[in-house]
């Protein structure tokens, strides 16, 4: 059974912040944009991202100090020319994004910026903590609000060199193979944390459309990648109670003074430190039996959120807050149980500065690609990336498809 061919300029693949950033750039340049996406349109991890994103915007902050910071904590395994790209944008991305109406935590008027681990400056902007979802919802508006055309629960499951351009097959639900002609393609369909997490049976932060086929097809394409063995672990899962299991506590409850202890009440780490020091150190810590138990028997430490000033958590964690509390807990009056799981794809497809990938006319974006982060990424990088080179990934493609 096959739909009607449908014939785009640019094919976006995926509506997370990469895609629909991309979608939106394509079609203000004037070509004809088609999304397809394997769920809802609103379906992808971006939405889940809570903590913020990160830019210098602060007096002793730089681009330079922003790229200095993600070269560190990447251990020196960045692609500096993209990290470069990546910091000198930050700031025009987040007024970019204010364009389409995300509306930035503000404060002494300024932006209120928060220091996030592995930064040695306060730079991560937030929109309470629901960052990812207020990003999303402002591209998915501007984008049902053009010309360009959305197919959800429209998966990619092949994709084909043709003589102008590409050729792509997705299956809809119901069986029917839709084919789809463009100019150029633009893979944003994210990481593979979700089925990674289901394979080795551990927890995740992850959305279940996170599983990474289109990453298969982009190789078997013959495409590059790079450190695709490198996943990062969030070191703040909940562990308890069992409706936290697997949710991403934000990094700015340490932003905000919550420490991690083990089963003796002692810090054991600097909770501002990078994310895969941070994530070890609380393994190590249960290794050597410092480590406390939750009701069903799982390993864990303690984050004691109750340092955190009542003020702070009221304007930058208020859904945390609120989802604890709907559980019985009230992280302001007692530590919550922690351990780290399985939260980011930090490799991915080689891109050059325009977001095209080894192979001219494929593009992408986003956590599918890789590079910016090197092998370890800094929390707030992702929404960033996902919106400076979705901007590239959107305005080449579409470049391509016109020339
Ligand atoms: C809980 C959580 C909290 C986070 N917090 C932060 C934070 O505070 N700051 C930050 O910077 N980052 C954060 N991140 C990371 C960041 O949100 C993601 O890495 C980033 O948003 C990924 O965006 P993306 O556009 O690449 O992919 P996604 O947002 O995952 O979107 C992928 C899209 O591709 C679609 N797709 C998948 N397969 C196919 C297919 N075969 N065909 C068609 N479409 C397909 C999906 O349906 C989805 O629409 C967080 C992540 C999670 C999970």
């Amino acid at each position: 059974m096959a739909a009607e061919r449908l014939s785009f300029d640019v094919l976006v693949v995926g509506s997370g912040a990469s895609g629909l950033a991309a979608a939106v750039s394509a079609e203000r340049a004037g070509v004809r944009v088609g999304v397809v996406t394997k769920g809802a349109l609103q379906s992808c991890n971006s939405a889940k991202a809570q903590g913020g994103i990160q830019a210098a915007f602060g007096d002793d902050d730089s681009a330079a100090q922003h790229a200095e910071d993600v070269w560190q904590s990447s251990h020196e395994t960045a692609d500096r020319r993209l990290v470069e790209v990546l910091t000198d944008e930050a700031p025009t991305a987040i007024h970019w994004l204010e364009e389409h109406g995300v509306e930035f935590t503000h404060e002494n008027g300024g932006y209120r910026l928060a220091r996030c681990g592995g930064a040695t400056r306060k730079r991560l902007l937030q929109v309470g903590d629901r960052t990812g979802h207020a990003i999303t919802t402002a591209l998915r508006d501007s984008f049902q609000a053009s010309s360009g055309e959305a197919l959800p629960n429209c998966p990619l499951v092949s994709l084909e060199p043709a003589e102008n351009g590409w050729v792509a097959t997705c299956r809809r639900k119901n069986g029917e193979e839709q084919v789809i002609d463009a100019g150029a393609v633009v893979l944003a369909a994210g990481g593979r944390c979700y089925r990674e997490a289901e394979e080795r049976r551990e927890l995740s932060t992850n959305h279940p459309g996170a599983t990474g086929e289109v990453t298969r097809i982009a190789l078997e394409l013959g495409a590059e990648s790079r450190d695709l063995d490198a996943l990062q672990y969030h070191p703040n899962g909940g562990a308890w109670p069992p409706t936290m299991q697997g949710y991403s506590i934000p990094e700015t409850t340490r932003a905000y003074g919550a420490t991690l202890l083990n089963s003796r009440g002692e810090e054991f780490t600097d909770p501002l430190g990078p994310r895969d020091a941070v994530s070890q150190a609380i393994f190590d810590e249960v290794d050597s039996g410092r480590g406390v138990e939750t009701p069903d028997g799982r390993p864990a430490v303690l984050l004691d959120t109750t340092r955190i000033p009542v003020e702070d958590a009221e304007i930058s964690l208020p859904y945390m807050l609120r989802r604890y509390r709907s559980a019985g807990i009230d992280p302001l009056r007692e530590q919550i149980l922690t351990y780290p799981v399985l939260h980011y794809q930090n490799g991915g497809l080689v891109i050059d500065e325009r977001a095209e990938t080894t192979l001219p006319g494929l593009f992408a974006c986003g956590e599918i690609a890789g590079g910016t982060h090197g092998r370890n990424r800094m929390m707030g990088n992702s929404l960033l990336e996902c919106t400076v080179f979705g901007r590239r990934a959107g305005r080449a493609a579409a470049e391509r498809a016109a020339a």
